[in-house]
């Protein structure tokens, strides 16, 4: 959710931070912008739309030799995606700029406070104040006037700021995930590593209540109150720009989704030896009473398979809970609960939120995440690490398989440690695991296919009941989220409580009928959907003529065993909704209005 790149020493600073904007364009944003010093002055160039429109802005050629520069993808909570209201926003003097990421929760008491005192605003954002406070508070110190300004500010930010005449970037962050990339003779700042990647592999990732001065060859970081941090550590990371390149491919989303018999195995890799699970986690597994699973978006479809997998291998119940109502409900606590967060960027605001909530409670958090060093991993007593890879696609589809594999992984290991019992066929199904998707990708054609069927319907309806209910759920997300059609995810037995309303001759019913123990109740809602002339789109893995007899698509995916069957069964998902939203011209790897990397409330 929206991007910040700032860049302090070298040559040409514009072509760095354009450079910048693209790689954190994944992110989503609706505007643009870009703030220099050149001749010793602010100069601000903003657009609404995308970062090639403000490439091409005209006077952003003649912006030559410009060694600092801040800049910004907006995605707009206060006021709409307009040039005003773009990013950075500069003081009444036109001295500071800022570029924000979050929100700030107070902005309207500060901002008549500041009106108060004669300054004048340009634009509807929240953002905009904290360049006015910043200018109240400066006497020719930018550091000490922004940590000033930000103990009056309330929310989360993650902030760069720069002042005419200084030779510098202050960068502060709360809530609001900010890295700063070091390297000889130039220092940079981002919302995420895939923005530096191209100048350095050396972060430090900033932590909340943290602000950092950069100058060309040297960096400080403080808290907010004024205490000097000296040791923190510089991370190398080990991501190239190949992986975050589309390498030929049409989208990104394309690319992850057939990554995925790599990424899967990635999941694995050195955490199975002698059939032995080995996770570093550091809390003792025979205290655990009860799992609290907490987690947004396609990140929860995880976590209620979680449930199904964590209660049937290791035998501990699981709730699962939206981070954003688990954090404000008060949940209770008995002696032996414990947290799990799943979040692919690890920056999720409410994910984020609702594990400090668990930690003043004391109780012990384990994430599951993608992003090395983010805040939730930062932030948990222990990390099982996704390692697919970066995932730069909206829509989450690697990164969705790869944490049921982690789920599995966690509840294999939890059976292990307590009873000292390896499930050898679980462990046996999940070493080959890939081969079954590598199978899966092979319908792609046929998927397409169907996709091209149903591209221009106005609804789809999910059906699935056990495992295949969040299966459900995801594969309706998915559509919905990329190609705007509306679609509802159900477990089947619920459609006759209110969905099968919305069937009518050819509503596409998406029907996930695995031969398992409801394999014959699903067949019934089938023989449902069709009485009401829908059209079935069924995933099975059945041999029988049954299903292919009722449903009038059949999408095959191989027999696996039902603990896993999600994995296998929701690609076939991700690839209709990829198919559909491309076939309706859709911009699947920037979907409108959504954000990768969800880092506000
Ligand atoms: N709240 C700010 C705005 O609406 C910042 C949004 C963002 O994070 O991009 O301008």
């Amino acid at each position: 959710m929206c991007g910040i790149i700032g860049s302090i020493g070298v040559k040409n600073a514009v072509p760095v931070l354009l450079k910048g904007l693209e790689r954190l364009e994944y992110r989503g944003y609706d505007s643009a912008g870009i703030c220099v010093v050149t001749n010793n002055s602010l100069v601000v160039i903003k657009k609404t739309g995308k970062v090639a429109e403000l490439a091409a802005h005209s006077a952003i050629s003649s912006l030559k030799d410009t060694t600092i520069g801040i800049a910004h993808t907006r995605w707009a909570t206060h006021g709409k995606p307009s040039e005003e209201n773009a990013h950075p926003h500069l003081d009444c003097k036109g001295e500071i700029a800022i570029v924000h990421n979050g929100i700030i929760e107070n902005y309207h008491k500060l901002k008549n406070e500041l009106e108060e005192k004669g300054h004048v605003f340009r634009s509807e954002t929240d953002s905009e104040i904290v360049a006015h406070l910043i200018e109240y508070y400066y006497n020719g110190n930018l550091e000490r006037a922004v940590i000033m300004a930000l103990k009056k500010v309330e929310g989360a930010f993650g902030l760069a700021v720069m002042h005419k005449s200084e030779k510098s970037i202050v960068a502060a962050r709360r809530g609001s995930p900010l890295v700063l990339g070091i390297s000889d003779g130039a220092m940079f700042v981002a919302s995420d590593v895939s923005a530096l990647l191209d100048y350095t592999s050396r972060v430090i990732y900033l932590d909340d209540n943290e602000v950092a001065t950069l100058t060309s060859k040297s960096y400080t970081i403080k808290t907010l109150e004024g205490n000097m941090i000296r040791s923190r550590a510089v991370q190398e990371i080990d991501w190239n720009i190949d992986k975050i390149e589309k390498r030929g491919y049409k989208h990104f989303m394309l690319k992850e989704i057939l990554e995925q018999p790599i990424s899967i195995e990635k999941v694995l890799q050195n955490r199975i030896i002698n059939n032995r699970i080995l996770l570093d986690i550091k809390i003792d597994i025979n205290t655990l009473k009860r799992l609290y699973i907490v987690a947004c978006g396609t990140s929860w479809h995880a976590a209620l398979e979680g449930k199904y997998i964590i209660e049937r291998i290791a035998g501990i119940p699981v709730e699962v809970d939206y981070a954003s109502e688990f954090r404000y409900r008060n949940p209770l606590f008995i002696k032996g609960d414990a947290i799990i967060a799943i979040s692919q960027s690890g920056e999720t605001a409410d994910t984020l939120a609702a594990i400090r909530l668990a930690k003043e409670k004391s109780l012990p958090i384990i994430s599951i995440v993608n992003v090395v060093g983010s805040g939730i991993a930062r932030n948990s007593d222990s990390v099982i690490y996704l390692n697919a890879g970066p995932e730069i696609g909206v829509a989450s589809t690697k990164a969705f398989t790869a944490q049921i594999m982690a789920l599995v992984l966690f509840a294999l290991y939890i059976k292990q440690e307590r009873n000292d019992i390896a499930d050898n066929e679980i462990l046996n199904s999940l070493k080959v695991i890939n081969c079954s998707i590598k199978e899966v990708l092979k319908s792609r054609e046929e998927i397409k296919k169907i996709a091209d069927e149903i591209y221009a319907s106005r609804d789809a309806l999910y059906l699935g009941r056990g495992m295949q209910f969040p299966v459900a759920l995801e594969g309706a997300l998915k559509l919905k989220e990329i190609s705007y059609i509306h679609a509802e995810g159900y477990p089947a037995a619920e459609m006759k409580h209110g969905p099968i309303a919305l069937v009518e001759e050819g509503t596409p019913v998406i029907a996930l009928a695995m031969e398992d123990v409801l394999h014959e109740k699903m067949i019934s809602n089938i023989q449902e959907v069709k009485a009401r002339k829908g059209k079935v789109i069924a995933i099975t893995d059945s041999q029988s003529l049954r299903v292919s007899s009722l449903a009038d698509r059949v999408i095959k995916v191989p027999k696996v065993l039902d603990i896993l069957s999600p994995i296998v069964t929701s690609i076939p998902l991700q690839l209709l909704a990829y198919y559909a939203a491309v076939k309706r011209g859709i911009d699947v790897d920037k979907p409108r209005n959504l954000a990768k990397s969800v880092t506000v409330e």
